[in-house]
């Protein structure tokens, strides 16, 4: 491989597929290699016996335009489905009852979730003072502060379990929630913020967690990164970067291994879109200070078990988004989707699907069983959260053994160690999920201005580039 590409980007998850679109959008010559045999990533929906099964993350949230914009651009906004009305419950388990999450003010008076002393505290949180604003909190010790350990083990806990299959004693409350982290600091507060904030968001045309629309596709979430890598001009699968080396002062060579030997890429910039790990291994050689910093990114095991059941075996009406475990309750799951409800489809009629995930920051030794043993403890957690039958139909278990990077403590620090990487390493970026957000939307907006970043370097470095079409 001799010629020169504008841009090769290394890794095919959303991440990398977004930023590499966007790229080739605005007339550049991009390649993208990825080292598995299929494009995706995390991101992977299979069928096995009727059923949609989400091997990796079940949905986004529709928080930014730029979803809309990159699914009109690969022509699939006709295959979006979005959740269930249905399924805006969400249940957390409390002394082993499922009690529904309060949507409302007038539900959270009366929600058996929290005791009047925690409700009170929520009442007093307008009140309470903001950190300083160099302060490094956890997340735990931020909701402590600000509304009380109840709220943290009951709300926060199990709520950061399904996000990042995290813990928020861990987590940086400015890394992993900037946006609470900003509420505090502008506005002074959290329920004040979100009054105020949602005026900023109407202006951005951006929405809050909250009130965003989940969606998938009707083949599931594979069918987003199929469609981009479909249209992308130079794909290559099963190619694994192995060496980056700096070339003539102003390019860069990609040494990749593939099945038919070795290739080199030579390239303008090179976008790192690998998880942390694979990234250091690269860049070692020659930022040692980044690389480091990146392998100190803890991403703890997930396994996610899909059970299929005779929905009329089951006791509970399962009529939500599913249900989360905060610590306190002492299971050996995190959570459960229910999968069926979610979105229509994903079932044939009678059967209830519920993906169930197990391990992460709060038990990863858990996840690191085998196929066997997650089954048989999902079953009987199952049987005894949701009344359903000791066995199911079936269960289908993907391991994650590197699954959601955590944005702990320092992790502001690590990623300063990455940007100045990329100062003095120009034409080299990283795009991945240890970055921006971990949500499928995240990767896809930090996609987005990546490909914005490299194409201003592109066309500061050869001003005639700037002149090429658009679009
Ligand atoms: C079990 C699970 C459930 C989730 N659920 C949700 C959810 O419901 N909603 C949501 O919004 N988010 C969810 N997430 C998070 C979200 O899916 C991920 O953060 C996101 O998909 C990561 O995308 P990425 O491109 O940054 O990384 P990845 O998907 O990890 O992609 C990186 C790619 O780089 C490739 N690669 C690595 N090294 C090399 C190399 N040397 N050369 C070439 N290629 C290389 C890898 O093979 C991989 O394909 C979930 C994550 C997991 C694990």
């Amino acid at each position: 491989m001799n010629a020169t590409l504008d841009v090769l980007v290394i890794g095919g998850g959303i991440s990398g597929l977004a930023t590499a679109w966007w790229l080739q959008g605005q007339g550049h010559d991009v390649a993208l290699i990825e080292a598995a045999q299929r494009p995706g990533g995390t991101i992977g929906s299979v069928r096995h016996d009727g059923c949609l099964i989400e091997t990796g993350p079940n949905s986004t949230l529709e928080t930014t335009p730029l979803i809309g914009q990159l699914l009109e651009e690969v022509r699939i906004t006709g295959e979006r489905v979005y959740a269930n009305p249905r399924a805006t419950n969400r249940f957390v388990l409390r002394s082993g009852r499922m009690i529904p999450l309060p949507l409302s003010p007038p539900a959270f008076l009366v929600t058996p979730l929290f005791s009047w002393r925690a409700k009170f505290a929520l009442a007093c949180e307008p009140f309470v003072a903001p950190a300083a604003a160099d302060a490094e909190e956890t997340v735990a010790e931020f909701v402590v502060r600000r509304l009380g350990t109840e709220f943290l083990d009951y709300a926060i806990n199990p709520f950061v379990a399904g996000v990042y299959a995290g813990d928020p004693a861990h987590l940086s409350v400015r890394a992993a929630f900037p946006r609470l982290f900003e509420l505090e600091q502008q506005y002074g507060g959290l329920i004040r913020g979100q009054i105020l904030g949602a005026r900023e968001r109407r202006r951005k045309r951006e929405k809050s967690r909250q009130a965003a629309p989940m969606l998938s596709f009707r083949d599931g979430m594979q069918t987003l990164t199929d469609a981009i890598a479909r249209r992308l001009k130079r794909l290559e699968l099963n190619t694994a970067a192995g060496a980056l080396a700096r070339h003539d002062g102003t390019g860069w060579i990609v040494t990749a291994d593939t099945r038919g030997g070795a290739i080199e890429y030579h390239a303008r910039a090179v976008i790192v879109a690998a998880p942390a790990d694979s990234a250091a291994r690269l860049v070692r050689p020659l930022a040692p200070a980044a690389a480091d910093a990146l392998d100190s990114i803890p991403y703890p095991p997930i396994a996610a078990a899909v059970a299929a059941y005779d929905h009329a075996e089951i006791r509970h009406a399962l009529d939500g988004f599913g249900f989360l475990v905060p610590a306190k309750e002492h299971r050996r799951i995190l959570g459960t989707i229910f999968s069926s409800t979610l979105f229509e489809n994903r079932a044939p009629d009678g059967i209830a699907l519920l993906s169930t995930f197990v391990g992460g920051m709060r038990q990863p030794g858990l996840a690191l069983g085998d196929e066997e043993a997650i089954t048989g403890l999902v079953q009987e957690e199952l049987a005894d959260i949701l009344g359903a039958p000791r066995r199911a139909r079936w269960v289908h278990v993907t391991h994650w053994p590197r699954a959601i990077p955590q944005y702990t403590l320092g992790h502001l620090e690590r990623i300063a160690k990455v940007e100045a990487a990329e100062r003095e390493l120009p034409g080299l970026f990283f795009c991945a999920n240890y970055r921006g957000g971990i949500s499928v939307a995240d990767c896809i907006r930090s996609g987005f201005a990546m490909a914005d970043r490299v194409a201003a370097a592109l066309d500061a470095r050869h001003p005639a580039a700037a002149a090429r079409p658009t679009g």
